[in-house]
């Protein structure tokens, strides 16, 4: 029985490797303005450098690849990766491609596998995941209006989707649309895997964020307005079985959940730093800002929330 919330050794010797790289090589990378081909090819040595130190696309079992870490491994991990925009993406474990990755290969035929899922683990393909609607509670995906009607041998979509992370810079999309209007509620949708330049699949913008008021055409971290008008593809195109949309959802949002939780955490933790930072040396009314009492309660009680918030979040991985 383990209960001294401590690492063990050689597992910590890894993430001690982490949270050098991420500072030393990965954040330097956020001050440049780089399009998504530029991105891409700054980001290859220090990815090579992640798969030989056996850290790549952690989050999927020994023979798709990854490392079979579990989530309280995967959680410390994406605490240090989180504090830089780019740190998932260098270590092969970013949203919404990670997700994509374990629905592909929770539930995809050998061919969709080999088509989408090898090139996604590699790096070489990027992915995007289409569920939410603007005229819809994302809250509350029961009310999909995007339809996927079977017409043949094809299917053909018809939706309105936003949010949509990376869309702008995927090859492909996995699609939520309800094809069974009349069946239990949480029966009625299905998903669908979609080449981005299918005819009548429409990126139509970058919507604007905290993270980026401004976004800027063919960046990286995109999240995107979608447009689906008549997109006719494959039966080959949908994922599992028609009706599953839900359950195969469930399988990534279990573990994407902790791992989005733990990202924020790795943000926290550099706020807080940059926080503390600030306050040995800004000099307002007769002393620093952390001689200040204010000031020192605001930091302890940050301190305290993301203290518990991590524990928690650990315990749900654990
Ligand atoms: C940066 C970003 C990236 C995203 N990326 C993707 C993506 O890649 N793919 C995708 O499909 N979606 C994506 N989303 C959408 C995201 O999943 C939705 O924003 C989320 O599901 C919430 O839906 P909503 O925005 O429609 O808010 P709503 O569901 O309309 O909720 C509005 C408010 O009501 C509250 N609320 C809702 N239900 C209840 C309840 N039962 N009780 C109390 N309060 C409630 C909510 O907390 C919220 O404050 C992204 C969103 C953001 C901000």
């Amino acid at each position: 029985m383990s209960w001294d919330f401590s690492t063990e050794p050689e597992f910590q010797q890894k993430l001690d490797w982490m949270t050098v790289f991420v500072r030393e090589e990965i954040r330097p990378l956020e001050t440049l303005e780089l399009t998504w081909p530029q991105l891409l090819k700054a980001i290859a040595p220090l990815q090579r450098e992640v798969k030989a130190h056996h850290l790549w696309a952690a989050h999927l079992d020994p023979e798709l690849g990854g490392q079979g870490y579990g989530q309280v491994k995967l959680g410390l991990m994406h605490e240090i990766l989180g504090s830089s925009p780019l740190g998932p993406l260098v270590f092969g474990c970013q949203a919404p491609d990670s997700g994509n990755a374990e629905i592909l290969a929770a539930v995809g035929t050998d061919e969709q596998k080999r088509r989408w899922l090898d090139p996604l683990l590699a790096g070489e393909k990027y992915s995007a995941f289409a569920l939410t609607e603007p005229d819809n509670a994302g809250a509350d995906p029961v009310n999909l209006q995007t339809t996927a009607v079977r017409d043949g041998d094809s299917w053909v979509l018809n939706g309105h989707k936003w949010f949509i992370s990376n869309a702008s810079t995927a090859d492909f999309v996995i699609v939520v649309a309800v094809t069974d209007p009349d069946a239990e509620r949480h029966r009625r949708a299905s998903q669908f895997i979609i080449p981005i330049d299918a005819p009548g699949l429409d990126v139509v913008r970058d919507i604007a964020s905290m993270e980026n008021p401004s976004p800027r055409e063919n960046t990286y971290g995109s999240h995107c307005e979608v447009v689906l008008r008549d997109v006719r593809v494959g039966a080959d195109a949908l994922l599992g079985n028609p009706g599953d949309g839900f359950l195969i959802s469930q399988k990534r949002l279990g573990p994407g959940r902790i791992h989005h939780c733990m990202r924020w955490i790795g943000q926290s933790n550099r706020a807080f730093d940059m926080m503390c930072e600030r306050a040995t040396y800004r000099f307002a009314h007769g002393n620093v800002l952390g001689e200040k009492q204010t000031v020192r309660n605001w930091i302890a009680d940050s301190a305290a929330e993301m203290q518990a918030l991590r524990l928690m979040t650990l315990q749900a991985a654990w």
